[in-house]
């Protein structure tokens, strides 16, 4: 039975109108971090470096391209796994970067953002009751998506602080039930990197069994200091249980535009492609067209590293005198600062009191863990222009 509650109807006249009884979906979910802090910071007018977004623009060719294809009338729904000439692209560059095969027609599949492209593999595989390993800190989606498709996610936690994975730990966690692992190499937040025994441990782990590998490689693009991404798609026996997840948003500084795609095999392609039909069907086509042209720039994404590589150097020079501990990051556009030098407080208390106070948004890492576990440390991304990055430094010297 629902309950009633007591409206003041647009006549004027009160009117009953039955409210419904719902038993909510994901109980224990509220906001998602990013919105709360990105809210925040534009209500007491502070520096958004919690949300990870870039505060500079995308390549201006890549805004006229668009342009093209909208005038000349590319404005209708494109083809369900995306456009031919952009699957084409992204197989090619597959193939170039990673020594990977992967068929365009069948393998590659254009999706509108890396979140609904993790919710779509999630969904294409997990059952109810099975169980997808999690390392944590882990990136706010993916809890979630699990639970609402009715598994159970279980967790591993990077080791503290240097944050290498703990890989004799997921080895007991696997079990008959384990139906993924979830991996997420540049790693959001912790800015790590996995190396190539991370993989072949993970090969090795996953050998003879029917565990899906869920890769999250949307930072494949900025690594540090020489390092390589290690794509499971290098690794034919981990590239054959595997969904790579890929997003265009951070690779050409157009988060707004959410587009990704997702390579996986035929067989677990096609599982993909069931759910996607049904969650949005196809992605913005104009966008897709600018894309497939943009992307014979190869120099864009081959330098994107130096160039995100000469921001972290730049923050982290400048933050040098700081009282914050300054901890390693390999690869993503996220610097996490440690601060218990400084205060003693709950990282969400903290990072809630330099957004009013200070006037510096950041994310409290303990939102990226399932029981909260506070180091005390928050992330900073530094995907901004010098003048933010230079008044960020400022403020966090004061401090
Ligand atoms: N995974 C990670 C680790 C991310 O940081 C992001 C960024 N939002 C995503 C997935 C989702 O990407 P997109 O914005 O394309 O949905
Ligand atoms: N990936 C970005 C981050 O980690 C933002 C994601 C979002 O706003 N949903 O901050």
């Amino acid at each position: 039975m629902g309950g009633f509650l007591l409206f003041i109807c647009e006549s004027g006249i009160d009117c009953m109108k039955e409210s419904v009884n719902l038993i909510s979906k994901l109980p224990g979910t509220g906001t998602t971090i990013f919105a709360v802090m990105t809210a925040l910071a534009n209500e007491h007018k502070a520096l958004n470096m919690a949300q990870g977004f870039p505060d500079f623009n995308c390549p201006a060719e890549l805004v006229e391209r668009v342009n093209h294809w909208m005038k000349k009338g590319m404005n209708q729904y494109a083809p369900m796994p995306g456009v031919p000439v952009l699957r084409e692209k992204i197989a090619q560059k597959t193939e170039k970067l990673y020594s990977a095969a992967y068929d365009p027609g069948t393998e590659v599949t254009v999706v509108g953002g890396g979140t609904l492209a993790l919710y779509c593999a999630i969904s294409a595989i997990v059952r109810e009751n099975d169980e997808v390993i999690i390392i944590e800190p882990a990136y706010d989606s993916y809890i979630p998506a699990i639970e609402l498709n009715g598994g159970k996610p279980v967790f591993s936690k990077l080791k503290y602080p240097g944050f290498q994975i703990d890989w004799q730990e997921i080895k007991k966690l696997i079990n008959f039930r384990t139906r993924a692992i979830l991996i997420n190499t540049p790693h959001n937040p912790a800015g790590m990197a996995m190396s190539a025994q991370d993989m072949a441990m993970l090969e090795k782990l996953t050998e003879n069994t029917d565990i899906v590998i869920i890769s999250d490689e949307v930072y494949e693009h900025i690594l540090f200091d020489g390092l390589e991404h290690q794509s499971v798609a290098r690794y034919p026996k981990l590239a054959s249980r595997s969904f790579i997840i890929s997003s265009f948003g951070k690779t050409y500084h157009t988060t707004g535009w959410k587009m990704g795609y997702v390579l996986a095999p035929e067989k677990l392609s096609t599982e993909f492609r069931k759910i996607y039909q049904y969650l949005a069907f196809s992605a913005n086509t104009p966008i897709q067209y600018a894309y497939a042209d943009f992307m014979e720039n190869e120099e864009h994404y081959l330098t994107l590293s130096a160039f995100y590589q000469q921001k972290r150097d730049l923050f982290q020079q400048m933050i040098k005198g700081s009282r914050f501990k300054i901890m390693d990051c390999r690869g993503s556009y996220f610097q996490l600062l440690g601060y218990d030098k400084i205060s003693q407080d709950g990282d969400y208390e903290m990072a809630v009191r330099l957004t009013k106070e200070q006037g510096i948004a950041s994310v409290p890492v303990s939102v990226f863990y399932h029981d909260k576990t506070d180091n005390k440390v928050l992330r900073f991304c530094f995907a901004k222009g010098e003048e933010t990055l230079q008044k960020a430094a400022e403020i966090l010297c004061k401090i």
